[in-house]
């Protein structure tokens, strides 16, 4: 067995890394969590971009561990905000994760903005790195395409997820059941294109 650490403390994302694998018939890979780890320092999120923020927390774990790593960043890009709140999409309203907060501020933004601009995606960038090298490092991106609804509707999943209404359909991301709502969605994808990745390190 080759043992990969998640750096995530969310189970979520060790289940949905699980299932993805089997899926794709991968086996071989233990998954292990911070949790599993020893504790070491984890750097704040300071990078411009998604795919930063993944490989600066996937290195971070392979550095202090020795283990394969693979991490996520995510977030919301809004077309009519130049691409905000991306990286800062946790604390668009100036407190960390106050998801709720955060929703309505984007929405007081959009008040003025015509349906015909109101696109944006879901982006999720994950990084495996499996050694010291640059040829050790991965970066995948991953975008789910949809528009900002003009109130919330629903209430399930987390964060933007009850003002994003995804492209060909008639729901918003948290009327959809998990399993629909990871079929599609930008993690998903990113974890789908770094299959090829993970298969070479199982
Ligand atoms: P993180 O990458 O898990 O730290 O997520 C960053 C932030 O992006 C979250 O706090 C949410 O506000 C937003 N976000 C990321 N993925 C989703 C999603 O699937 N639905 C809703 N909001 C999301």
């Amino acid at each position: 067995m080759t043992r990969l650490l998640v750096a995530s403390r969310n189970n979520k994302k060790l289940t949905e890394l699980r299932r993805v694998l089997d899926t794709a018939g991968i086996v071989g890979l233990e998954l292990l969590s911070l949790a599993d780890v020893p504790e070491y320092p984890e750097a704040p999120e300071t990078g411009a971009t998604f795919e930063e923020n993944a490989l600066a927390k996937a290195r971070d774990g392979y550095a202090a561990t020795g283990i394969a790593c693979v991490a996520d960043d995510s977030g919301l890009s809004v077309d009519a905000l130049n691409s905000m709140p991306g990286v800062l999409s946790a604390r668009w309203a100036g407190v960390h994760g106050d998801d709720v907060t955060n929703y309505w501020l984007l929405l007081a933004q959009l008040t003025d903005v015509p349906e015909e601009r109101r696109g944006a995606a879901f982006v999720s960038a994950c990084a495996l790195v499996t050694g010291p090298d640059p040829a050790d490092e991965v970066t995948v991106r991953g975008e789910w395409r949809g528009t900002i609804a003009r109130e919330p509707r629903g209430t399930g999943g987390f964060g933007y997820d009850p003002v994003f209404l995804p492209d060909g359909g008639t729901c918003s991301a948290a009327e959809l059941s998990p399993e629909a709502k990871d079929a599609a969605s930008h993690r998903g994808r990113a974890l789908a294109l770094l299959l090829p990745a993970l298969r070479k390190l199982a």
